[in-house]
């Protein structure tokens, strides 16, 4: 290895320090990648792998990027999972002999992509970092907005918490593992990027960043987050090279002080992201915005993800809601202004990591210049709550005022090569450009000054690129005329004497050095802008959440009017009144006309619901109905209903829909019954469960027995407001056995073979599924629907399964007739049917299982007989 180049060398050395990241090494104007790196990232990028000499016997694989367009590379590898540290040469290689000095200058993470241009305005970019300190401890820091928030975990709850967040990077110690199992999930399921710190980072970036950085904002209560905070803050500096000054406020997440909505919850319900596409579209939130800016789309994804759980501050935000509501003038003028404002804390995030452009600026600028319009636009209106909002709203009128003297309209976006500053900033650039521009004819006036001055007509100003601009004098003109004491000579000819003086040689300064001294005036001045926009960030960004506010409530309001939505009430009566309600994306994907509006109605009679109905009669979207209603009345929304009047909640719990987990190693039924026994441990009376089907992902008995007794637990130890569906007919008797259930069941109007689902819910029950009908409409042949109607009606019949069940299938000329009557008493045991117990006293069961024949039974009928005994036997003790 000893004739490696000296390249190379330098190459491994770095590399040997950043193993996790794709290096970046910069070799003139491009940016070579060597060895694995360029394997990966030719793949990922599609770009040509090529190979370089390095000493060894064989080639370094090798492919590169341009430096002028690395950033999309950049990108498009850190979307794939990937780190990318750039290594710069920070020596001029002009000046250098031999290898030039490279070092590595900014690490770009997914966690600390500030460039990211594929992030849309509602979405967070989260780096999140933990701890263990007895407990967990995290930080996450949006970098793009400069949002940091701190929280303690329970032990328990840190991947719900992770999945929750959704953060593109964690940060922890290398000693602590979250959990194999865990560590694959959030790589695999949510593509988290984990990255680890180890205590000698710590010693060298971790040295207080926090505190310093944060110092206007650290109080008592933040003290016990300071590690978590300082590690990261060191991790970006450490990564960026520098430490963003766009942090406003550390918020300390307090699940107390809002409705619980589990991870699965929010997937189950789909609010901000469809579970299938995990798109926007069709969700909750989709349905919900109709905000104008980034921050009031992000505000409002916020509201949908954290709704209130304190009725006082649920009304503020309806009262607001209301009363935008009532002013569609208002409603369309903030519109429209809103429609100028620009993503402002983005735009402050790109400000303070250094990539505040000139376009950044006017987009500020533009922004700002509308901010005291929207406040008097409200102070005008007759809308008591929203001025009582913005009363103490900074309109950053100073700040707007500097841009516009100091930004030209459409700056260019390069300083170098164009106008950015106005002329009449600053005297020098006002000067250098009219200089640019007017060369000639300010040379021409100092010629016309200086003939003036000599009384020498043929006096001329000239320009040699060895002495640069002079005065010519012909020797002739020199002998009448008295050259003043200020010319210089500088040159004699045969003809004539040359001179300059002061004023030409500072022209000619000023002339020759124009060019570069716009640029570097423009480069002065707006460093100045960015230094002074810097020392305003937190004004700015505490303007733009403002704005971001008052938008959310705007979207909602728009929603409330054109969805044909009503103001919820609420109630501490444990009591659900929600009339004519609908399920707002449902009715979205169906068109108004044809949602069928259901009401919703719980009081502590009905505390638990037993739905039954048709598959596909709407059983799943009544109750998910019932939990959406409640989360945007939680948020501060009106909802789609008539009329509503609902209880705080504290939580809202759902198991729906069925899926297997494999990457955890887990099954369809180990998932749900997982799922379910979270929720018997964290539900309480004051929270809404809805339940969907449980018990469907095991056998007939196991899983009705488990949904029986899981709806008597609701009903006696918890007594939450319980919506379970079922296709277990049976359950609907424990009806008759607890005060607080009640059955409902989804109507269907059948007229022979008519069937249709009428989607409406009444009170009552319904044993039959009509599952064979959908598997007609879904295409199922003929063949299979008529032989599982055989089938049907023969369990249809039977308490117990018959043997017939079992024949095999017959050919349509020689099938057996299937048997009208099936079920049969227990002295017929010579006929090898079933037997049922279920109208016999216990002494009669006794006398005919004396009476049996047990050589002419089959092991399946004697299995059967003792289930149907055990069944018996428990309902009969209980
Ligand atoms: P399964 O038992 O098969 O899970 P389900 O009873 O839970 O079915 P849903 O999934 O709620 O049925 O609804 C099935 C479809 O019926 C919905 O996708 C929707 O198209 C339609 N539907 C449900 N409720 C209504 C309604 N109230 N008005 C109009 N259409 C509805």
């Amino acid at each position: 290895m000893s004739n490696i180049t000296p390249m190379m060398k330098q190459y491994l050395e770095i590399k040997e320090q950043y193993k996790d990241a794709i290096l970046f090494f910069r070799l003139g104007d491009f940016y070579e990648m060597f060895f694995e790196d360029a394997l990966v990232a030719s793949k990922i990028l599609e770009i040509a792998l090529t190979g370089k000499s390095y000493g060894a016997e064989e080639r370094a694989p090798m492919c590169g990027v341009p430096f002028h367009s690395a950033e999309n590379y950049i990108q498009k590898l850190i979307h794939a999972g990937k780190k990318v540290a750039i290594c710069e040469q920070v020596e001029d290689p002009k000046l250098v002999k031999g290898i030039v000095k490279r070092e590595v200058v900014k690490i770009i993470t997914p966690g600390t992509n500030v460039n990211d241009n594929t992030l849309e305005g509602y979405q967070d970019s989260y780096l999140m970092c933990i701890d263990f300190d007895q407990k967990f401890k995290a930080a996450y820091i949006d970098v793009t907005t400069g949002e940091i928030n701190v929280t303690s975990i329970e032990n328990d709850a840190l991947l719900d918490f992770v999945t929750q967040i959704q953060p593109k990077e964690i940060l922890f110690h290398q000693n602590f593992l979250i959990g194999a199992q865990h560590n694959k999930s959030l790589q695999k399921e949510f593509r988290i990027i984990q990255s680890s710190y180890t205590t000698t980072m710590l010693d060298d970036y971790f040295d207080g960043a926090a505190r310093a950085h944060l110092a206007e904002h650290i109080n008592a209560e933040l003290e016990e987050y300071l590690p978590v905070l300082n590690m990261i803050l060191g991790y970006i500096q450490q990564t960026q090279g520098i430490v963003a000054n766009n942090i406003t406020r550390v918020n300390i997440a307090k699940r107390n002080n809002f409705l619980r909505l589990d991870p699965n919850t929010k997937k189950n319900l789909e609010l901000t992201e469809n579970a299938t596409t995990r798109q926007k579209k069709n969700t909750l939130f989709d349905i919900l915005d109709y905000s104008v800016t980034s921050v009031g789309k992000r505000t409002l994804r916020k509201w949908i993800d954290n709704p209130l759980n304190d009725v006082q501050k649920i009304n503020e935000r309806l009262d607001l809601v209301e009363e935008l509501n009532l002013s569609f003038d208002l409603r369309s003028d903030l519109k429209e202004l809103f429609d100028e404002i620009y993503d402002m804390e983005r735009i402050t995030g790109k400000m303070s990591y250094g990539n505040l452009s000139t376009r950044d600026a006017v987009a500020l600028r533009s922004s700002l210049f509308v901010l005291p319009s929207i406040i008097k636009r409200i102070n005008d209106s007759q809308s008591p709550c929203l001025k009582n909002l913005i009363k103490s709203m900074d309109d950053l009128s100073d700040i707007h005022q500097y841009l516009l003297d100091a930004v030209v309209d459409e700056p260019s976006v390069s300083i170098k090569d164009g106008e950015v500053i106005r002329s009449e900033y600053n005297e020098n650039l006002k000067e250098y450009r009219f200089l640019e521009k007017n060369s000639a004819a300010v040379l021409q006036q100092i010629e016309t000054n200086a003939r003036e001055r000599l009384g020498v007509k043929s006096l001329k100003v000239g320009y040699n690129k060895v002495f640069g601009y002079y005065f010519e004098i012909t020797h002739t003109a020199s002998r009448e005329a008295t050259i003043p004491s200020d010319f210089i000579r500088k040159q004699t000819l045969s003809n004539a004497e040359r001179y300059i003086n002061q004023e030409l040689k500072e022209m000619e300064d000023k002339i020759l050095g124009a060019r570069q001294k716009i640029f570097e005036i423009q480069s002065e001045i707006f460093d100045e802008i960015k230094n002074v926009l810097s020392r305003n960030i937190l004004r700015i960004n505490q303007t733009a959440e403002q704005i971001g506010i008052i938008d959310a409530l705007l979207s909602l309001s728009i929603a409330s009017i054109e969805r044909n939505m009503v103001r919820p009430k609420f109630n501490n009566k444990r009591v659900f009144e929600i009339e004519a309600s609908r399920h707002p994306v449902i009715e979205n994907i169906l068109g108004e006309d044809h949602f069928v509006p259901n009401d919703i109605m719980v009081n502590q009679n009905s505390r638990i619901q037993i739905i039954t109905g048709p598959n596909m009669g709407g059983k799943s979207t009544y109750m998910r109905q019932a939990a959406i209603i409640a989360i945007m009345a939680h948020m501060g929304s009106f909802v789609t209903a008539k009329s509503a009047n609902l209880p705080v909640l504290d939580a809202i719990f759902t198991r729906v829909g069925a899926s297997d987990d494999l990457s955890l190693g887990q099954s369809t039924f180990m998932v749900e019954m997982k799922e379910v026994s979270h929720i018997i441990k964290n539900a309480t009376e004051n929270s809404l469960i809805i339940l969907d089907e449980v018990g469907r992902g095991t056998s007939t008995f196991d899983g009705m027995s488990i949904a029986w007794a899981l709806i008597e637990y609701f009903s006696e130890k918890i007594n939450s407001t319980t919506l379970f569906s079922t296709h277990y007919h049976e359950i609907t008797e424990l009806e008759n056995l607890h005060d607080n259930i009640q059955n409902f069941y989804i109507a269907v109007n059948e007229d022979g073979n008519d069937i249709r689902f009428l989607h409406k819910i009444m009170k009552g029950k319904m044993d039959k599924s009509y599952g064979i009908h959908v598997a007609n409409i879904a295409g199922i042949p003929a063949e299979i629907l008529s032989r599982a109607n055989e089938k049907l009606k023969l369990l249809e019949k039977n308490e117990l399964i018959s043997p017939q069940f079992f024949e095999t299938r017959q050919t349509d000329t020689n099938r057996a007739p299937v048997a009208e009557e099936s079920t049969i008493s227990a002295s017929d045991n010579k006929s090898s049917k079933q037997m049922s117990f279920e109208d016999y006293s216990s002494k009669e069961i006794l006398e005919r299982l004396d009476s049996l024949d047990m050589d002419d039974v089959s092991p399946r009928a004697a299995f059967q007989i003792l289930e149907e005994l055990q069944r018996i036997a428990k309902e009969r003790i209980l």
